[in-house]
């Protein structure tokens, strides 16, 4: 049988944090399921579509990685897709709090729902999503914080004058 487990978040956009988690949970898991929650109400920087691609395009050709998108709870989500395993990166101790209650939460939801940890390494503890937002909207650099095609969507989106794509 596959063990498979879903990886679940807003990457928006995926930085080389959440890769590297994707990265280092292929060594545990058969097989990932990258899954883009998404809220119809809210507007976020990149549609899902647009992250989606840019996630694919970050991972390269690995078949063991499905890129996917879903509304609503996650834990309706995984019982849909029959998966009993969700994988989340803990950067600090203040993921801690929030991540502990919606594992248990989620469980609580969906008794057969483990939810996997792996701590973030020490190049990418300080690294969110959010944080790429606000310097890439502020003309910062964010090489080394997201991968290449990233970093060219975040220059095409900000009006970067160095995008070269
Ligand atoms: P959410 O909006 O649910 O926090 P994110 O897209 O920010 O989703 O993150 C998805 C998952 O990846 C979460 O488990 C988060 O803790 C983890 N993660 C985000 N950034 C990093 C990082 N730099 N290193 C390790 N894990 C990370």
């Amino acid at each position: 049988m596959k063990r498979l487990a879903i990886y679940p978040g807003s990457f928006d956009p995926m930085t080389n944090g959440h890769l590297s988690i994707i990265q280092r949970g292929l060594r545990v898991f058969d097989g990932l399921i990258v899954a883009i929650a998404y809220n119809s109400k809210k507007t976020p920087l990149f549609t899902v579509e647009e992250r989606i691609e840019m996630i694919r395009e970050a991972i390269g050709n690995e078949p063991r990685v499905e890129v996917d998108a879903f509304e609503g709870l996650l834990v309706d989500y995984a019982r849909q897709r029959n998966v009993t395993t969700i994988l989340r990166g803990l950067r600090a101790v203040s993921d801690f709090e929030f991540e502990f209650q919606l594992a248990n939460m989620n469980r609580k939801l969906y008794p057969p729902c483990e939810t996997v940890f792996m701590m973030t390494g020490e190049d990418y503890f300080f690294i969110s999503s959010q944080l790429v937002r606000e310097i890439a909207s502020l003309g910062g650099p964010v090489d080394g914080l997201v991968p290449p095609n990233v970093q060219r969507a975040l220059a095409r989106k900000f009006g970067r004058k160095d995008d070269q794509s």
